[in-house]
C-alpha cells in the first residue's frame, strides 16, 4: 500500500472519523498484517478494553433436512437421506437439558428448512425449552427460516416474530448473511432469502427490542471488495437501527468427510481454497476498522481453531463464541480436530493464556461475571505454556 494513503488511514483511525469504502478495499490489498493488527486492536480497545466476552451456550440443530442446496452446505440433507434427521420436542429438551449443570446461559438454534414440517412445531420448541431451562436464552432460527415460516404458514414476519417473542424468543441467530453482493450470492446460495429480506427481517426484529448478530461468510468465491460491500450494507443498517449486537464473519470451510454415505455436498471447494489464517486475521482486522458501529466482534473459534481464535483478540475481536458443544454445521464439514466442545474452565485458560481478561455474557451481552485480569507473560515464562490446536 501507498504509504501516504497508509498515513491517510491511520491518521483517520486514531482520530475516530468513518473509513470509506474505497479505505476498505486498500486495507485488503495490504499485506501488513502487523500494522492492520495494531489499528485493529487500537479501535477494538478503545470498545472493550482488555475484556473478551464469551458466554456458555449450546448449539441445537432441529433437522438437517432442507429444502435447499447451498453450494457451500455440507449439512443438509435431503428427506429419506440415511442420516436426515428431525428431531422430535422431547429429544430437543432433552439435548438441552445435558448441560444443565454447567450454568448454560444460551441455546443456539439453526436448522435447515424442512419441507413438511408444519410452522407450529417451532414456537411449540421453543415454549417446551423455555419452560423446562427458563432461565437460558434462546437465541434461534435466522433470517432466512423466518422467511422460510412466512412461506409455509402464510403468516407475515411480524406475525410470526411476535409468536416466536411470545414463545420465549430473545434474539434471531446472524446466518443467511453469507456475502450479500449478488455477484457471488447467486453463485453459492439456493434459498430465496437475500439482502431485501434479510435486512428486512432483521430491521423488523429490532423494531421489536431484539438485538441480534449478523455474519459474513468469507474465504470461498469472494473478492475483498465483496467483503467491504457486506459490511457497508450492515454498518448503513446498524446506522439505521442500532439494533446488531455483533458482527461474525465465518470462515468458509471445505467439506473434508462424510463418514455416513461418501458424498461430498459441497459444490464449491473444486473452485476455491480455504482462507489462510493471516486471510482470517486480515478479515478480522479490517471489519473491526469498517464496522465502526457495532460494538463487538465475534470469533467463532470453531471455525477458526482455537490459536488463531487467541491471535484473533490481537485483530478486532473481543468475543468468543461460546461453549457450543455439538455445532453440526462445521462439524459435518472440518476435519481439524477442533473439539466439540469447550467448557467454561477451558475458555477461561484460552482467553486468560492470550494475555485478556475474560468476561461471561449473556444473549444480550449483559454481564454475567467478570474473571480475574491475565497474569502477565513475563511471571508465567517458567510454567509449560499450554499449546492450543
Ligand atoms: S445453508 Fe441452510 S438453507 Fe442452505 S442448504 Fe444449508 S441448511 Fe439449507
Amino acid at each position: 500500500m501507498d504509504q501516504g494513503l497508509k498515513r491517510e488511514i491511520e491518521a483517520k483511525v486514531y482520530a475516530g472519523e468513518r473509513l470509506e469504502r474505497s479505505d476498505g478495499e486498500a486495507l485488503y490489498a495490504c499485506d501488513d498484517l502487523a500494522w492492520l493488527g495494531r489499528l485493529a486492536h487500537h479501535r477494538r480497545t478503545e470498545l472493550n478494553g482488555e475484556r473478551v466476552m464469551f458466554n456458555v451456550n449450546r448449539h441445537l440443530n432441529l433437522t438437517n433436512v432442507c429444502s435447499a442446496s447451498c453450494a457451500y452446505c455440507s449439512f443438509q440433507r435431503k428427506p429419506g437421506e440415511k442420516d436426515a434427521y428431525t428431531m422430535r420436542i422431547e429429544e430437543a429438551v432433552r439435548k438441552a437439558r445435558e448441560m444443565e449443570d454447567e450454568q448454560l446461559t444460551e441455546l443456539h438454534i439453526v436448522n435447515g428448512l424442512h419441507p413438511t414440517l408444519p410452522w407450529r412445531y417451532y414456537p411449540k420448541v421453543l415454549r417446551e425449552l423455555k419452560a423446562a431451562l427458563p432461565n437460558v436464552s434462546l437465541k434461534a432460527f435466522t433470517a432466512t427460516e423466518v422467511q422460510w415460516f412466512e412461506k409455509i404458514s402464510g403468516l407475515s414476519a411480524d406475525e410470526i416474530l411476535d409468536e416466536l417473542i411470545d414463545a420465549g424468543l430473545e434474539s434471531l441467530t446472524g446466518g443467511g448473511a453469507e456475502i450479500f453482493d449478488w455477484e457471488v450470492r447467486q453463485h453459492i446460495v439456493d434459498h430465496a432469502c437475500h439482502w431485501e429480506d434479510w435486512s428486512r427481517i432483521h430491521r423488523l426484529a429490532h423494531s421489536k427490542g431484539l438485538r441480534t448478530p449478523a455474519t459474513m461468510l468469507y474465504g470461498h468465491i469472494e473478492e475483498p471488495r465483496h467483503r467491504v460491500d457486506h459490511v457497508m450494507r450492515l454498518r448503513e443498517l446498524q446506522d439505521e437501527t442500532g439494533g446488531f449486537a455483533v458482527f461474525i464473519p465465518l470462515r468458509y470451510q471445505h467439506d473434508f468427510h462424510d463418514a455416513q454415505d461418501g458424498k461430498i455436498r459441497n459444490r464449491i471447494q473444486a473452485r476455491t481454497t480455504m482462507a489462510a489464517p493471516a486471510e482470517s486475521l486480515k478479515t478480522f482486522a479490517v471489519s473491526r476498522l469498517m464496522f465502526d458501529n457495532v460494538s463487538h466482534v465475534k470469533c467463532f473459534w470453531v471455525m477458526h481453531g482455537l490459536s488463531v481464535a487467541q491471535l484473533s483478540l490481537n485483530f478486532g475481536a473481543d468475543d468468543l463464541d461460546g461453549s457450543v458443544v455439538e455445532y453440526k454445521i462445521t462439524h459435518d464439514a472440518d476435519e481439524y480436530g477442533t473439539p466439540a466442545t469447550m467448557g467454561r474452565e477451558d475458555l477461561l485458560t484460552l482467553i486468560w493464556d492470550a494475555g485478556f481478561q475474560p468476561v461471561e455474557r449473556n444473549t444480550r451481552y449483559q454481564v454475567v461475571r467478570e474473571y480475574d485480569q491475565p497474569t502477565p507473560l513475563a511471571q508465567r515464562r517458567s510454567e509449560p505454556q499450554q499449546v492450543w490446536a
